[in-house]
């Protein structure tokens, strides 16, 4: 089975445990305003790869695996693919290697079923904590990603929740607060990371000739991060 990649990360350390290889997945129906990535929207773009080749290049790296690493399927959003990516889990679990997926969880869990049954751990962005900014910055309904979690969580599937940390939308307490919250009612969360807001991606949007919609924000700074991390507690890590 054929899906479209984006990119690949050999030997990455920032999505999933350990030392993970990272297959960027091409198509996003989403545009959130924070995204680093818009070159991965467009469903056509990408390359061509069989889902054995997928696994075959991760296989590479199983030495630097070591106990915690193993595959991470990204994107752009993976679950646009969902049977690819289920193919390529499906494989690397005959192989013995760890998955983990990195998704917004704006999909049905039930329909992505055939993915949760091969995925070891899900890294879920909850990009806000309140319904009207995931409205209004993401382009879905909020109940859409707690729905998926839901979903995961009926699955015992072990689950990181992530939201990146933007300064005038979501770098308070509060927010933080609200995020706890949320995994608390979920047994199967047993991770949180805060990411700072970024802006090096700037330069794609030029290239791509758009407007980055949150071009005019500040990031965060190092010491309300550090701040925010602490309101985390033992789901900080
Ligand atoms: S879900 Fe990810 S790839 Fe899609 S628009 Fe949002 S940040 Fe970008």
């Amino acid at each position: 089975m054929k899906g479209r990649i984006h990119s690949f990360q050999s030997l990455g350390t920032l999505d999933g445990p350990g030392v993970r290889f990272v297959a960027f997945l091409q198509g996003c129906p989403l545009r959130c305003g924070c995204c680093h990535n818009p070159d991965t929207w467009d469903v056509n773009g990408g390359t061509e790869y069989e889902a054995e080749e997928i696994v075959r290049r991760a296989a590479r790296y199983r030495s630097y695996f070591g106990r915690e690493g193993g595959i991470t399927l990204s994107g752009g959003e993976p679950l646009l693919q969902r049977d690819f990516a289920a193919e390529v889990f499906r494989i690397c679990h005959e192989e013995n290697i760890h998955t983990c997926l990195d998704t917004s969880g704006c999909a049905d869990g039930e329909k992505c079923a055939s993915v949760l049954q091969y995925t070891d751990r899900v890294l879920l962005d909850i990009k806000y904590t309140l319904p009207e900014q995931y409205e209004q910055h993401v382009g879905c309904k909020m109940r859409q990603p707690l729905a998926f979690l839901e979903a995961v969580n009926a699955r015992k599937i072990s689950v990181t929740l992530r939201q990146v940390i933007i300064p005038s939308l979501n770098d308070t307490q509060e927010n933080v607060l609200r995020l706890l919250d949320i995994a608390k009612q979920y047994p199967c969360v047993d991770k949180i990371e805060l990411l700072p807001f970024r802006k090096i991606c700037q330069s794609k949007y030029d290239m791509m000739g758009i407007v980055f919609p949150f071009g005019h924000l500040p990031e965060p700074d190092p010491k309300q991060m550090d701040k925010l991390r602490k309101v985390l507690g033992t789901y900080g890590g």
